[in-house]
């Protein structure tokens, strides 16, 4: 255990939505934090100019601003501290850990193509690596030098993974990275541009973070971030590589195989903390506990616990937990949604009592809140019984019940006593059984043959439609 003070951070690149994965490792390292009365930090890696877009870097904040990760400081923009990679590359190239190199694409593409044919490992060869007593070749004129890493040539690199233990390579395995490339003309006011290996540490060493959570598709840049990290003299990070997350079919969760980012759950009607339990549970675990609270996470989040495996992405449990919270939700909160929910729709409505009601009645049989508007949606929009239902339900047997039952309730008061005394009535004058009755209005009133009980849903509507809705049956 370090004695440092944690800060930890999430660095998602802008090249698009908040992914899963990312918004997993950002709640580890966000939880992480706020356990231990630490500081969390949010970067944005947005080096890679060709892929990285303000629309991106403005559906990740909303991502993590939905998600409550709250952040002490940030956003901050590698492409804003240029001047300071600069600086340390500088530094780098004065005390010679770092080194110009001029091959161009062409060289190193034939270099890697010798490589391969004589069976070997493709790698940079160091022939620009200056060494004592080497020649290095002459500085061509027209090429414009990359900066690599003078990586140590032999010793081990070794760091106490908090996910996956001790993890060792040799430095003979790892080749001299490329940590800046030159400046294009006229951009960046002649900075060259970091690459992600080289700015990753200089900015985890200047904003002093404790703790690394990521996935563990960054194992192998590890090595070098630690190399550099000791070039500079700066402290080491504890690190966390947290396994990927598989889709059902046991492949990494991609977008071909469904939706994978923070945003579409969102809009596919998903709750923040249905979605904080789901992902915090999904690769960590606290004894058998399936639900808890943010706080109960905050409170039991100490980085131990972290699985060794890959998750499992499960839909269905999302929308258990997912489930679980709706059923939790305030219904005036519920009706909020609703409102923002139904204006996608193009229907204006207001969040009011009538509306709580409505999402009380139903909230219990909803996986998500789109599921909630889809039932909701028999208040405010005309309904279409399918033919199939209509023939079902509304048999000749029931018609006449069904007049009569309209005839009452023009006159009855509106509640719900009143309503099921209606229904009773109507059902001994005609000798029916509920549901032969209650199907025949639901399928003409709610567009389904199945609600919750006539009477409860029937009350939530305006007389009039429920009226009109059985006219001329
Ligand atoms: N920008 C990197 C990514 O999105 C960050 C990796 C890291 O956390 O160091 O994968």
């Amino acid at each position: 255990m370090t004695t440092r003070k944690v800060r930890t951070r999430i660095a998602p690149s802008p090249t698009g939505f908040l992914h899963l994965g990312t918004a997993r490792t950002a709640l580890y390292s966000w939880a992480y934090a706020r356990h231990h009365g630490g500081e969390f930090v949010l970067r944005i890696e947005d080096t890679d100019v060709a892929r990285s877009t303000q629309d991106s870097v403005d559906q990740i904040l909303a991502s993590v601003h939905w998600l409550g990760l709250d952040c002490d400081e940030g956003p901050i923009y590698q492409m804003q501290r240029l001047d300071r990679y600069r600086a340390v590359i500088d530094q780098m190239l004065a005390a010679g850990t770092a080194y110009y190199c001029y091959c161009t694409p062409e060289e190193l593409t034939a270099m890697r193509d010798a490589q391969k044919e004589r069976g070997e490992k493709t790698h940079y060869d160091g022939r620009w690596r200056p060494e004592p007593g080497k020649a290095l070749p002459p500085v061509p004129a027209d090429v414009p030098p990359v900066v690599r890493f003078r990586n140590p040539p032999e010793g081990d690199v070794s760091w106490d993974d908090l996910v996956k233990g001790r993890i060792t390579i040799n430095n003979r395995e790892i080749d001299d990275l490329i940590i800046m490339r030159p400046a294009t003309e006229g951009a960046n006011n002649g900075c060259g541009v970091p690459t992600y290996n080289f700015a990753v540490v200089v900015d985890d060493w200047d904003m002093n973070i404790s703790h690394v959570f990521r996935g563990d598709e960054h194992v192998n840049n590890t090595p070098w971030q630690i190399n550099i990290f000791n070039a500079l003299g700066a402290p080491l990070p504890l690190f966390g590589h947290v396994p990927v997350i598989l889709g059902d079919d046991g492949q990494k969760l991609s977008k071909r195989r469904g939706a994978v980012s923070v945003t579409a759950y969102e809009e596919n009607g998903y709750l923040p903390e249905a979605m904080l339990n789901y992902l915090a549970r999904l690769g960590w675990s606290h004894g058998d506990e399936e639900l808890f609270s943010r706080e109960q996470l905050v409170q039991w989040f100490d980085g131990q616990h972290l699985s060794k495996s890959p998750a499992q992405w499960d839909p269905a449990k999302l929308a258990w937990v997912n489930a679980h919270y709706i059923k939790l939700t305030d219904d005036a909160k519920l009706a909020a949604l609703m409102v923002t929910l139904f204006k996608r729709r193009g229907i204006d409505m207001a969040a009011n009592e009538s509306l709580n009601r409505m999402c009380a009645l139903f909230k219990d049989r909803c996986a998500t809140t789109v599921e909630l508007a889809d039932w909701l949606a028999m208040f405010f929009v005309d309904v279409n019984p399918s033919a199939e239902d209509l023939a079902a339900n509304l048999t000749e047997a029931v018609k006449p019940a069904v007049q009569t039952l309209r005839g009452k309730l023009e006159l009855a008061e509106w509640s719900k006593p009143a309503i099921a005394a209606a229904i009773k009535e109507t059902l001994a004058a005609y000798g029916l059984k509920m549901p032969q009755l209650a199907h025949a209005v639901r399928v003409l009133v709610c567009g389904r043959a199945q609600t919750p009980s006539l009477d409860s849903v029937l009350e939530l509507f305006a007389r009039d439609k429920v009226i009109a809705r059985l006219q001329g049956v």
